[in-house]
């Protein structure tokens, strides 16, 4: 018998199961509302043009090769990134007490944060919002964290941030223990708290003496202004916690497959810095060796010079207008078409999702009968709708609806 034979087979990862779902649809109609990338409004996904100029770029010129990078990466890349979420006028930068490490994207920035915490620091609780991104659960758990919660986040009935419950939830947890905050555009809800909320959740967090690890996937994609959405991360720095940020440059670089990503530590003391980060070489030289370079190269080349930074400005003023536009003209229809409900939530979350509300079966119902895909959940990607298919989702809805 093969040694394979006891492997039992695992469940399905439900974004990528209803992708191919969609791909084997025939149906002339079909949607495709479950996958977390940005669409044109023809419904395709968009090279950002100032990254086709800079690939151009960097494919012509005789002096880029294919050595190794280190392995904490692209020096540019990280210094750029870091200050991209902390800001350029960082105190923590100013004072060497800010850093980053290149990783494999978002996920990767949070697995080798997931393990230092954990083999470093010794962490072992980790609380994560409910509902949060699934993968969460996941990259903690598979890094031995045992003692993994959720806290309070959404109240479906009120379709609102449930802020009392994360409040109280938070106040439960014990000292040190991990608090996994979105720094923008909250996946799945697209609910952030207000600047007043984040306020509260630092006081409360700095007194049961709380660890921040921020996970940023959307920055500059939420708003169109990276600043803004770096809002919260700030606020916490300027706050003097000592924290972890994972940034993703997936969705606001449309380098998805590309895996650029970013670490950053914040620290009290400069005095630290050479052992966090002899600490974080070891981990990443035990998991992946070193990073890629493709898509750190792109997003350093385009962040460090003005010209092309302004560029890429443009870029996510326009993808997150569009995204906007789409909440506005869906809420508008469900509310022409009369649907049962209050759609206001539609265009007040922020960032690619929306949680809608619909509950399982109603989702059951637009897969099979409509030919539209989302999760479960009733989450949305704002992006897979565009001026062509949004009359059809509309309708669908209201027919799941009523
Ligand atoms: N964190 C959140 C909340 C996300 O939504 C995502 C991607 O969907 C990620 C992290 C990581 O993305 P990636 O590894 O593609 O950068």
């Amino acid at each position: 018998m093969s040694i394979y034979a006891k492997v039992e087979k695992g469940p399905a990862i439900e974004v990528f199961a209803l992708t191919q779902a969609f791909k084997d649809d025939s149906n002339q109609n079909k949607v495709n509302l479950s996958v977390g990338a940005y669409r044109t409004d023809a419904g395709v996904p968009w090279v950002l043009p100032v990254v086709r100029k800079t690939e151009i770029a960097i494919a012509s010129d005789e002096s880029v090769n294919h050595e190794y990078l280190p392995v904490t990466g692209l020096d540019p890349f990280t210094s750029a990134a870091t200050e991209l979420v902390l800001g350029a006028d960082s105190i923590a930068i100013k004072e060497n007490r800010a850093f980053g490490v290149q990783t494999i994207s978002g996920t990767g920035a949070l697995r080798v944060a997931a393990e230092f915490l954990h083999t470093q620091l010794n962490r072992n609780e980790v609380f994560y919002s409910n509902p949060t991104w699934e993968n969460h659960h996941k990259i903690f758990s598979d890094t031995g964290f045992t003692s993994l919660h959720s806290y309070r986040y959404w109240d479906q009935s009120k379709r609102q941030l449930d802020f009392n419950g994360m409040l109280a939830d938070l106040d439960q947890a014990p000292p040190g223990a991990v608090i996994i905050l979105h720094a923008c555009a909250h996946n799945p809800t697209g609910i952030d708290p207000t600047q007043e909320q984040w306020k509260q959740i630092a006081d409360l967090m700095e007194h049961k003496k709380l660890f921040p690890l921020f996970d940023s996937a959307y920055q500059g994609f939420a708003s169109g202004d990276p600043d803004r959405d770096a809002w919260a991360v700030r606020y916490f720095v300027s706050r003097g916690f000592e924290l972890l940020t994972c940034q993703s440059f997936a969705k606001n670089f449309g380098l998805y497959c590309e895996r650029a990503g970013n670490l950053t530590v914040v620290q009290q003391h400069a005095s630290t810095k050479a052992a966090v980060h002899s600490q974080l070489t070891l981990i990443i030289r035990g998991m992946y060796s070193n990073p890629p370079a493709y898509g750190a190269r792109i997003v350093s080349a385009v962040l460090n010079n003005p010209a092309l930074r302004q560029e890429w400005m443009d870029c996510i003023k326009q993808m997150s207008s569009r995204i906007r536009e789409m909440r506005s003209l869906l809420r508008d229809k469900l509310v022409a078409l009369g649907t049962p409900g209050n759609w206001d939530h539609i265009v007040n979350q922020i960032g690619m999702f929306s949680y809608t509300g619909l509950n399982e079966n109603q989702v059951r119902y637009l897969i099979k009968e409509h030919h539209i895909y989302l999760l479960k959940t009733g989450r949305i990607n704002m992006c897979g709708l565009n001026t062509g298919n949004i009359e059809y989702v509309a309708k669908a809805i209201h027919a799941a609806v009523t």
